[in-house]
């Protein structure tokens, strides 16, 4: 099977053609500046081909994406009719959708209604699914939600202890991000466990980071909320703050509540503490260099997870498995000692020369840890590729 995995954005678009059963990748690719003037990178392999074309909509982008792919020099398939489907990731399915969905009417209807919940995604998002419908019409489409997985979580963990009329009236509560990479890792850390029946603390850690704590495969508590805003600090976001700075913040400087929460997402966490750049990697070395502030970001980083992770024990009365996936989480072998360094509390014992590896699955706990701990790189677009084909051979 070839599924086409779309992720739009605003004025960008990335695809990959994909085998779900074997992960393979054939093609890939992203489409830049849609409504400016517009860019298509392709590659197939090690080979990459960068054009400028005329991009005014995402139906332009996409035309571009399938010319090239059917290119009888550049592409990987002789005709759109090999694309047996394609599968769309979707920001916020706020308490709509619990798993992913084929795309009608109603689907369409359902993701527009979680706008005011993924303002600047969700029609992004649906752009693309559009411009899939117009140029490729009646070609079986799935909507994959990053909010899906986490749907399963009890009310304790996702209600906020605000009037009941926010949750009631507006949908208020904690909905978590990064739901299909949970979903993977989960996935893939039971193949790896031998079971389904386990205590899973899985930190997705990234440029964004998310922690979820999940019980024989289903979700029980997320560190984001209602926006990927909230949790451990991340690249640039602050994580959880106390909302008083906020109010202390826009008063003394005039600011309004748009200004203050961009400066929140935007200018803060790693970033704001090192005074150095909001990549691990440049922290690291200035660290290394003797850059006091940026050894505060690594520690404060660090000190976070590790607390999540304390909580989440405590969540799920203890730990069987933990899992370090994402741009961090699979490559910073300096980062994942820091974080387990004061664990062995709860049975979690790294053995060190195992974990100098970067970006490979692999168990990097020590024989005798009571907790797995293991290093698995995520694959979202595998995941909306099976839930793409598991859903449209159901249908059949
Ligand atoms: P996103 O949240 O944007 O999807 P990724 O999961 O791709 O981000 O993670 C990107 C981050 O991973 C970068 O900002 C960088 O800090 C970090 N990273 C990548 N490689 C390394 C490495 N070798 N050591 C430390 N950090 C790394």
């Amino acid at each position: 099977m070839n599924i086409l995995v779309i992720n739009a954005g605003s004025s960008s678009l990335k695809y990959q053609l994909m085998d779900p059963e074997t992960g393979a990748v054939s093609a890939k690719g992203l489409c830049e500046r849609i409504g400016i003037d517009g860019r298509l990178t392709h590659k197939v392999g090690d080979k990459k081909v960068v054009k400028e074309l005329a991009m005014p909509t995402h139906s332009e982008a996409i035309t571009a994406v399938l010319e090239i792919l059917v290119d009888p020099v550049e592409g990987v398939i002789k005709s759109t009719d090999e694309i047996d489907a394609v599968g769309h990731r979707v920001l916020h399915g706020g308490m709509k959708f619990s798993d992913s969905c084929i795309i009608d009417d109603a689907c369409i209807k359902a993701i527009e209604d979680c706008i005011p919940l993924g303002p600047l995604h969700n029609p992004a998002n649906l752009m693309g699914i559009r411009a899939c419908q117009k140029v490729m019409p009646g070609k079986p489409q799935v909507a994959v939600f990053d909010t899906a997985f986490h749907m399963t979580m009890p009310a304790k963990a996702y209600r906020y202890a605000i009037p009941k009329e926010y949750y009631e009236n507006d949908d208020i509560r904690r909905y978590g991000f990064h739901g299909t990479s949970h979903k993977y890792v989960s996935r893939r850390a039971a193949a790896l466990m031998g079971t389904k029946e386990f205590k899973l603390i899985n930190c997705h850690l990234g440029n964004g980071s998310s922690l979820s704590a999940v019980k024989d495969g289903k979700c029980q508590d997320t560190s984001m909320g209602l926006s990927p805003l909230a949790g451990v600090c991340m690249g640039t976001r602050s994580g959880d703050i106390d909302a008083c700075v906020v109010q202390f913040i826009m008063n003394r400087y005039g600011m309004s509540a748009d200004e203050c929460l961009n400066m929140l997402n935007k200018k803060s966490g790693v970033l704001a503490l090192s005074g150095v750049s909001s990549d691990f990697r440049d922290i690291e070395n200035a660290a290394e260099e003797g850059n006091a502030d940026a050894a505060l970001a690594l520690d404060k980083f660090a000190y976070e997870v590790r607390k999540y992770i304390g909580a989440y024990a405590a969540a799920l009365g203890g730990c069987d498995c933990l899992v370090f996936t994402a741009g961090v989480g699979e490559n910073s072998a300096e980062m994942r000692e820091r974080i387990c360094e004061g664990l062995e509390y709860m049975g979690v014992k790294l053995d060190k020369a195992k974990n100098k590896i970067r970006g490979e699955e692999a168990l990097i706990s020590a024989e005798d840890s009571k907790v797995k701990v293991w290093v698995i790189p995520t694959n979202e677009e595998l995941m909306i590729a099976q839930d793409t084909a598991e859903l449209v051979n159901a249908a059949k």
